[in-house]
This record gives structure tokens, sequence and C-alpha cells, in this order.
């Protein structure tokens, strides 16, 4: 019988690149998903509704919490995110690898809950890089980028706790770093 899928958690700060690296991760392996979570937050331009969230209304979500419907779900800057269980079930269950790009407290709910999952946190070279690639990323407010480096923060305090933490300062090296994880992983089989 096929082995199952190793589930990653991949976290850390809002704009230290987890998006970027993902990206890079998932264009190099046809067994490797990046799972779509649900939200309650406004789409960006870039956003498309099913490919990089599911888009929902508060009352959408709180049913799907109702439902049982999440492996892991967290408020972030006052909006729900939820990583749907099924989805991810199943892509394991074929064999396939799941990342889950997530943020800090559902990412501790994971490790709880899934103890074999492979977590790993992104750290950015500094505090002012980080507000650096928020501000150059041009997605969020000023408003919203200060609750956003106020939460990195409490996030950054919490790196402790995962497997691997890997620092996102030249993108090439830090993808190759996570690959090598995965790779090792894999040998661990
Ligand atoms: P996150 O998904 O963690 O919020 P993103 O992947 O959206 O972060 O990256 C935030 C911004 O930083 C983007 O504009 C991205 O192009 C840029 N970026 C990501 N990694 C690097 C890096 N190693 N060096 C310079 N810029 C980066
Ligand atoms: P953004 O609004 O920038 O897309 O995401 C904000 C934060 O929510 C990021 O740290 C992102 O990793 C995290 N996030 C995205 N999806 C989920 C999810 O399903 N669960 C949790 N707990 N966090 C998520």
């Amino acid at each position: 019988m096929k082995n199952k899928g190793i589930l990653y958690i991949l976290s850390g700060p809002s704009g230290v690149g987890k998006g970027t690296i993902c990206r890079q991760l998932v264009a190099k392996r046809s067994d490797l998903s990046v799972s779509v979570s649900a939200t309650t937050r406004a789409p960006r331009t870039e956003d498309t509704d099913g490919v990089t969230y599911f888009f929902k209304t508060k009352d959408e979500f709180e049913k799907m919490i109702s439902d049982d419907k999440f492996l892991e779900w967290a408020v972030y800057n006052g909006n729900y995110y939820g990583t749907p269980v099924d989805a991810v079930n199943e892509r394991l269950n074929k064999g396939e690898d799941v990342i889950l790009e997530i943020e800090v407290q559902g990412a501790l709910k994971v490790m709880e809950r899934c103890p074999n999952a492979v977590s790993i946190f992104i750290a950015p070279p500094d505090e002012d890089t980080l507000f650096l690639r928020l501000k150059n990323r041009g997605s969020e407010t000023d408003e919203q980028i200060k609750n956003r480096l106020y939460a990195a923060k409490d996030e950054l305090s919490k790196k402790d706790k995962y497997d691997f933490v890997v620092v996102n300062d030249d993108l090439s090296v830090a993808v190759c770093e996570i690959e090598n994880i995965m790779k090792n992983q894999k040998e661990k089989m």
C-alpha cells in the first residue's frame, strides 16, 4: 500500500515570504500542493475565489465551524481563516504531500492534532526588512501593516515551538533549505 503523504505546516509573520516560497516549492513537484484555506477577509486584486482562498461570509464560516469542517481555524486581525479538513485528508491519503500556509495560532493547533506534521517557521532577516516587504507588496493600508507587524512580534516569540526555523533572506537559499528538509523527511519514511 502507498504511504500516506506528509503534512507540512509553514508559518511566519505576514510579509515574510511564505506565499512566494510556497509557489516556488509546488512549481517543482506535482505531488506537493498548498491547501486552499477559507477566509472572511476581503479578496485582494490578485485573489481568485477557490484558488487563493475560498471567500466566505462570517455566517458561512461559522456554519463550517459548527459542522466541524476545519482541521484548524483562527481569528487573525479581525478575520476568520481556516483549513478545510476533507481536501487535506484526501490528498494525504493519495500519498501526496500537503503544505498548510497558516498563521501561528492555527499552526499550534495542527501540531497538537497531527503530531506527525512537520512544522517550519519562516523568519525575516530582521524587523525592518519585514516592514519593507509588507510596504512594497502594497496590498495593505498603513494601518493594516501596523497591525500585522504588531502580530508579528508575538508570532516570532513562538518560533522555537516549530521543528525547523528557516530565515528568508535570499529567496533561493530559503527555498533550497526547505527542499532539503522535505527530502530528509521522505528518506525517513
Ligand atoms: P507572506 O505570504 O508571508 O505574507 P509574500 O510571499 O506575499 O509574504 O511576500 C511579501 C513580499 O516580499 C512580496 O512582495 C515578495 O515578492 C517579497 N519577498 C518574498 N521573499 C523575499 C526575499 N527573500 N527577498 C526579497 N523580497 C522577498
Ligand atoms: P493574508 O490575509 O495575508 O492572506 O493571510 C493572513 C495570515 O493568515 C497569514 O499569516 C496566513 O498564513 C494566515 N492563514 C491563511 N490561511 C490560514 C488558515 O487556513 N488558517 C490559519 N490559522 N491561518 C491562515
